[in-house]
C-alpha cells in the first residue's frame, strides 16, 4: 500500500487552512475548493504552518509570500543544496526574503 501524505491547503480569503491526504503515487492538485467560502484554497505543501485565523499580520505575510511565488516550498542553498532557508517570521522580513530569493519563486500565473 502506498504511504499517504498530508498536504496543507489554505484559503487566503477566509484565513483558514485544512489538510488533505494523498497517496505518494498521486500528484496533489494546486488548488481545491475552499469548504468555507467556495473560493480557491491553494496548495501550500507539506511544510505549511497555519497561523491563527485572528493573526491578520501573519496571514498578510502569507498572502505577500504567495503572491510572489513562495508557497512554503523548501529553498535549498549552499554547497550540495544542504542548507534550507527558513521562512520569514514577519511581513517586514518577508519583503527582504522575497527580494533575496526571487530566483526560487514559483512562476505562477493566476487564473483569469
Ligand atoms: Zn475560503
Amino acid at each position: 500500500m502506498a504511504t499517504p501524505y498530508n498536504m496543507a491547503f489554505a484559503c487566503l480569503s477566509c484565513c483558514k487552512s485544512f489538510k488533505r491526504e494523498f497517496d505518494l503515487s498521486q500528484e496533489s492538485p494546486k488548488e481545491l475548493v475552499c469548504p468555507e467560502c467556495g473560493g480557491v484554497a491553494h496548495n501550500f505543501g507539506r511544510h505549511f504552518k497555519s497561523p491563527k485565523k485572528t493573526d491578520t499580520k501573519q496571514w498578510q505575510k502569507i498572502r505577500y509570500l504567495f503572491s510572489h511565488g513562495f508557497r512554503f516550498q523548501k529553498i535549498r542553498i549552499g554547497p550540495g543544496h544542504h542548507d534550507v532557508v527558513p521562512y520569514p517570521d514577519t511581513l517586514e522580513a518577508a519583503r527582504e526574503f522575497v527580494e533575496k530569493y526571487k530566483d526560487y519563486a514559483i512562476k505562477y500565473s493566476p487564473r483569469t
